[in-house]
């Protein structure tokens, strides 16, 4: 594609932004798609994001993501905050409507697209484990306490944050929260394991957030990680003939969704995928 006056603005705003696979995955897309949009990689410091914001609104930005450390911050710089990016605390997506900036969250929809898609669960009466409790697990729970599990129990180093998202959950299904070494009095009963903290992330490939060990046969076990490919709890897991599934899935749903919502096309998931993958 060439670059006329037509062509839009997109990008991720983080700091820092230089690992970020996003521009690979939209590009790959855009391409692919022969759209007139390019999407770009904003590293912008804590101190300057309301700057950075209003920049990009004044210069017509047609919307972009936003990353660590942003996610909460930028969110008294919008005009209108989603229901879901509200109820979550964080936004992941900012769309650009005539001027007005509105922000989204498409991590929870992401999660539960790429769960369902890649593992075909049926989310119905699932018994629930979500291990940790920081950004990532609050959008996984939003997910699925809404999508009709039986109940869901969070486990956290930190009770007090594995409390705080279990009162989410509670809104919708039955919740509870216990520390790490509450994990083996309830996950014998659970059909659904859900990693959502960062143990198991390369380079410390050789951590898992519990002793796999406890996991049951058969179930289906769901890390949010996807460096490693296969985490060491997913590896346990496929050895107890578990259904896995990592974090490409869910990183690539989430940046679709965005997709869709900046472009109106619906967006070529195995291209994006396989644009991630390739990195
Ligand atoms: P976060 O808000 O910082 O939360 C981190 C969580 O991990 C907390 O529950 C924390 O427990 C726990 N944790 C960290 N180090 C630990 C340790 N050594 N032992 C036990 N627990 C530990 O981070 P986040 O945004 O939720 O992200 C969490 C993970 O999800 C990361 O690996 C991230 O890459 C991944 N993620 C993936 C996607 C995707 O698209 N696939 C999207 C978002 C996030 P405490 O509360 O006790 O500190």
């Amino acid at each position: 594609m060439d670059i006329t006056a037509d062509v839009k603005l997109l990008g991720v705003m983080g700091h820092p932004i230089g690992h970020s696979k996003s521009p690979v995955m939209h590009n790959a897309a855009l391409r692919s798609q022969r759209l007139p949009y390019v999407y770009l990689a904003f590293d912008v410091k804590p101190e300057q994001l309301g700057e950075a914001v209003q920049g990009l609104r004044a210069i017509g930005a047609r919307g972009w993501n936003v990353t660590i450390p942003h996610k909460v911050a930028i969110m008294p710089f919008l005009d209108e905050i989603s229901e879901e990016a509200d109820t979550l605390g964080a936004v992941n997506t900012v769309v650009c409507e005539d001027g007005r900036l509105l922000g989204r969250n498409t991590d929870a929809e992401g999660y539960l697209q790429a769960l369902v898609e890649e593992t075909g669960i049926h989310l119905e009466g699932q018994r629930v484990l979500i291990v940790g409790a920081g950004g990532a697990a609050r959008a996984v729970t939003y997910a699925l306490s809404r999508a009709g599990v039986s109940y869901i129990v969070i486990a956290n180093r930190t009770l007090e944050r594995a409390e705080q998202v279990a009162s989410l959950a509670s809104k919708w299904t039955e919740s509870k929260a216990v520390g790490i070494d509450g994990i083996g009095k309830y996950i014998g009963d659970c059909t659904l394991v859900v990693n959502t903290t960062s143990v198991g992330m390369f380079p410390r490939t050789n951590a898992s957030p519990f002793d796999p060990r406890l996991l049951p046969d058969g179930i289906v076990v769901s890390d949010l990680i996807y460096n490693p490919e296969k985490t060491l709890l997913l590896h346990e897991a496929e050895a107890r003939n578990c259904t896995i599934q990592n974090g490409l899935g869910m990183f690539v749903y989430q940046g679709a969704l965005a997709y869709e919502m900046w472009t109106g096309q619906v967006a070529p998931i195995d291209v994006m995928r396989k644009a991630v993958a390739r990195e």
